[in-house]
């Protein structure tokens, strides 16, 4: 992208209305516009960063056998009065009327509307199990929308659902979920502790919320640190057999790690003084095991193989992919701006012509820019070189390619890395072979 060209509306002014550095940055970077309370457009620049995470959280739920399908937003109130949450659910549900005087919300969360999927589909064990998601927009009316897409009101979530045929088929489908959004949270950069925790409206009686560390997190965690530690990419950590999955839940569950809510203050006596941590978090996914809460009232059953019935046994696996664009922010910036993991980042290099018009620094500009086949970010605006430099500082781009008059003729260009500061002098080859 030439930046020229581009729709990346930076302000150099700090926003009056956000209090919290993601915030701040996503609007001062250009990636977000808010367009009513809680509701936000995601411009160019974000929205690359929205379909990384997406794309990354897509392909670890593939690997971990689930299946994505794409349901609507709204939902008929129907089925939510077969599950007895219409009328529970409270004022966050957003509840619509259409023109034939029909009930209709917008969906805040699916369990009822994939049960109904599967009800209507699966007819015997043989279909089970299955596991169902899909990446989809919700809606919650929040009381306090707020911290820009950590607390919208409309948000992009991942939900998986899942069927099994008893509980010991459940719980292997939870530990597969939970490894899966290891994988998925390292991929993307940012360290996520896996936390005991309360159901809530949802329901159940297994619950994890994977939280990320930092000051203006809405929840007080306490962990253990040898969470941090752990490598879920490595091979140790496989989907193998159910053996392997609950060696990797014990695992897990040998350390402590809780939210407020569930926090055990006889065990956490018990953690090793250098080992333990404490602090505020972000929760950007919660996983679920609820049994028949749903399958039960749905009226979902399978023919057995015995001519029996089973109840499937289900549970549901949220990710906050819009949350997680702020959360990563929160845990990867500094003074100047957005520290992008590679795997997140908008654009992998920013290439920063600061002399536009000079034929040495235009020509080997032209020529990286092409190296990247386009997906790099190009600064050829007429400006001046410390507005560059703080734009792409702001921006977060993970390499900085930086062509002045004095070295473009000779074919060298500065390589800065935007997490470390370090700057170097190199060839051109040598720069595209460092960042590509
Ligand atoms: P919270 O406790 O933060 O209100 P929740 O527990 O109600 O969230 P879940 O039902 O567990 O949310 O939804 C799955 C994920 O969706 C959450 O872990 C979170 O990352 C994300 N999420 C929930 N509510 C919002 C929101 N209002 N804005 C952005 N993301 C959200
Ligand atoms: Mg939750």
């Amino acid at each position: 992208m030439r930046l020229s060209q581009s729709f990346v509306p930076t302000l150099k002014e700090t926003p009056a209305e956000a209090q919290i550095a993601s915030h701040r940055l996503m609007l001062r970077a250009g990636l977000i516009r808010q367009t009513a309370s809680g509701i936000y457009a995601w411009l160019p620049a974000g929205l690359l960063v929205l379909r990384n995470i997406e794309r990354i959280v897509r392909e670890e739920q593939d690997a971990a056998g689930a299946q994505e399908i794409l349901m609507p937003t709204l939902q008929t109130a129907d089925l939510w009065r077969e599950s007895g949450r219409y009328d529970a659910y409270g004022p966050e549900m957003l509840r619509i009327r259409d023109r034939h005087e029909r009930d209709l919300l917008y969906g805040p969360t699916n369990e009822e509307m994939v049960t109904d999927l599967a009800r209507n589909a699966i007819k015997s064990y043989r279909e089970l199990p299955q596991v169902l998601y899909h990446i989809q927009w919700k809606f919650r009316d929040e009381m306090r929308p707020r911290f820009g897409v950590m607390r919208g009101r409309e948000f992009l979530m991942k939900d998986a659902y899942s069927f099994d045929l008893d509980y010991e088929g459940a719980v292997n489908t939870y530990r597969r979920m939970m490894l899966a959004y290891m994988r998925t949270f390292q991929r993307l950069g940012v360290r996520a502790i896996p936390m005991l925790a309360d159901t809530g409206p949802i329901g159940g009686d297994l619950s994890h919320e994977f939280i990320v560390l930092a000051p203006t997190g809405e929840s007080q965690v306490f962990y253990d640190a040898t969470l941090e530690q752990l490598d879920y990419l490595q091979s140790d950590f496989s989907y193998g057999t159910p053996a392997d999955l609950a060696a990797f839940h014990e695992l897990i569950n040998s350390y402590y790690a809780a939210t407020e809510e569930k926090h055990d203050l006889a065990r956490w006596a018990e953690v090793d003084a250098a080992q333990k941590r404490e602090g505020r978090g972000i929760e950007v996914g919660q996983i679920f095991y609820f049994g028949r809460k749903y399958s039960d009232p749905l009226k979902f059953s399978v023919a057995g193989p015995d001519g029996d019935t089973i109840v499937p046994e289900m549970g549901s696996y949220g990710i906050g992919v819009s949350r997680l664009v702020g959360a990563i922010i929160e845990a990867s910036h500094d003074a100047a701006g957005i520290i992008w993991p590679a795997s997140v980042a908008p654009y992998p290099a920013c290439i920063l012509n600061l002399r536009v018009g000079d034929a040495a620094c235009d020509a080997i500009c032209e020529e990286a820019y092409s190296r990247f086949g386009g997906r790099a970010l190009l600064d050829d605006r007429d400006e001046r070189a410390g507005g560059k430099f703080a734009d792409a500082d702001l921006m977060g781009h993970p390499w900085q390619i930086i062509v002045g008059p004095r070295g473009a003729a000779a074919g060298r260009v500065e390589l800065k890395n935007r997490a470390t500061g370090a700057r170097e002098d190199m060839a051109l080859r040598d720069a595209l072979a460092r960042v590509l």
